[in-house]
């Protein structure tokens, strides 16, 4: 029994189909294609991968796409290696071979003398010591090399950039048209970020795609009641969050985001660094396993895992170490009651019959023909599965990402208690339900006036 998802990144690692199939078997609910690394050719071939084995497994694997975002990077050029106290010189465009280069002005207009500058999530730091209007002088700090392409981030500052770049608006085109169930938005720093973005995606014709922001910016935290206002659920990404506040802060920043998530009844997701030794070993540290135990406790619908599977050595380990901890914490340690900002009807149904549940130890059985039912249930953190019957493919995969919710496609239900009743011969047959099972059951009368919820022990 494993109630909290695990979404997994893919990338080079993940690129042959066996890996795909043996990560989808070891517990993979949702892939994540990161669309700041390669190109439409090589995503549609993972696309297709991971559509092949849903078909092939009989599953109903998330499919993710995460936008790249306002994000500023050093530009092409063949690395170099640096050490502590050394003087570099970045430049905008294209700089001579004893320079780095950066592919964006806002970088220079965002620097500052003295500001911290981080390369590549940290792996190299640096120090401003004089700005120009196209370039800039920097001390090393830390670090041994620099690499091309690697993400730029002045610490604890925000670069004056459009929500959507151009890419991003090209990459939406392709998102769009290739069939994704999520787009994860990055760094989101206020609400109106969510907009445009919904606008684009109205006129790409597809209004109603979900929305996953993620948090890696001090005005994302800053902002984060109102972005959770208007999108469908949150990121913690500690990646980027960790290069703009001191590392020690992020135990509190997490907390704190999962928390604003979980008052607005909103789906949220742990990210970066989960089983990060296991890009180059066989099993998580001690440490790493006390994390996801702390995820749960706060009360993630999951976690996702980013270089571990995409450019790591062992991504199905990481997949089967990730579920079997999960598993383990499932059964010891109960997501935090948090308290939600507005409870309406359907949500106290929802609690209600959660509660039921958890009162008499039974799993829940739904048949929902929205997103919105099933999340509602999701957020109060059942502690058994949630067998979701759901009209269609899309829904399900949908749905697959949330805390305890399993969904099954019953096809042709003309009612909700019909489609109750297709899934008990459905559990049935999957052996899941059978004599002696325990059932809380919840169905709704065709104009929504009235939720059905009954207690069932199965003869
Ligand atoms: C992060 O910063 O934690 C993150 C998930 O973002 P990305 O992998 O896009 O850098």
């Amino acid at each position: 029994m494993r109630l909290a998802k695990i979404m997994v990144t893919a990338g080079p690692s993940t690129s042959d189909y066996s890996v795909i199939r043996e990560m989808i078997s070891a517990g993979a609910d949702a892939f994540r294609i990161n669309m700041s690394h390669g190109d439409p050719k090589q995503w549609s071939q993972f696309l297709d991968l991971i559509n092949k084995a849903n078909e092939e497994l009989g599953v109903m694997v998330t499919r993710i796409a995460d936008l790249e975002g306002p994000r500023i990077r050093l530009g092409e050029f063949s690395g170099l290696d640096v050490a502590p106290d050394q003087q570099v010189t970045f430049r905008y465009g294209s700089a001579n071979e004893k320079e780095v280069p950066v592919d964006n002005r806002a970088f220079f207009m965002a620097l500052k003398r003295g500001d911290r500058v981080l390369v590549d999530d940290g792996k190299v730091v640096l120090t401003v010591e004089n700005v120009e209007r196209e370039s800039a002088t920097l001390r090393v700090v830390s670090g041994s090399r620099l690499e091309p392409r690697k993400g730029v981030v002045v610490a604890g500052k925000e670069y004056d950039l459009p929500p959507l770049t151009e890419k991003d608006m090209q990459d939406l085109k392709f998102i769009t048209s290739a069939g994704f169930d999520y787009i994860m938005a990055s760094f989101v720093r206020d609400a109106r970020h969510i907009e445009v973005l919904r606008k684009v995606l109205k006129d790409l014709g597809a209004p109603n795609m979900k929305v996953l922001a993620k948090i890696e910016t001090p005005s994302g935290v800053r902002n984060i009641d109102s972005i959770l206002d208007v999108v469908d659920g949150i990121v913690v990404a500690r990646g980027d969050l960790g290069m703009h506040f001191p590392l020690e802060d992020i135990p509190v920043i997490q907390r704190r985001l999962i928390e604003a998530a979980r008052r607005k009844l909103k789906p949220v997701f742990l990210a970066t660094e989960i089983f990060m030794s296991m890009i180059e070993r066989p099993l998580p540290t001690r440490g790493e396993i006390s994390d996801v135990y702390a995820g749960i406790e706060e009360g993630v619908d999951g976690f996702l895992v980013t270089s571990e599977t995409s450019i790591g050595r062992y991504p199905v380990e990481v997949v089967s170490w990730l579920s079997r901890v999960i598993e383990e914490a499932n059964k010891n340690v109960r997501p935090r009651r948090v308290e939600p900002e507005v409870l309406d009807l359907d949500a106290r149904i929802s609690r209600g019959v959660v509660e039921m549940a958890q009162s008499v130890g039974a799993s829940i059985v739904a048949y929902a023909a929205d997103y919105d039912a099933a999340r509602l249930i999701a957020t109060f953190r059942p502690q058994a599965p949630v067998y979701v019957g759901v009209p269609n493919d899309a829904l399900a995969r949908l749905l697959g990402v949330l805390w305890g919710i399993n969904a099954i496609v019953v096809d042709n239900a003309k009612s909700e208690e019909e489609g109750l009743a297709a899934m008990e011969s459905k559990l049935r047959s999957m052996g899941i339900m059978g004599p002696g099972s325990l059932v809380v059951e919840l169905s709704w009368s065709p104009d929504r006036s009235t939720a059905i919820v009954r207690v069932r022990q199965v003869f």
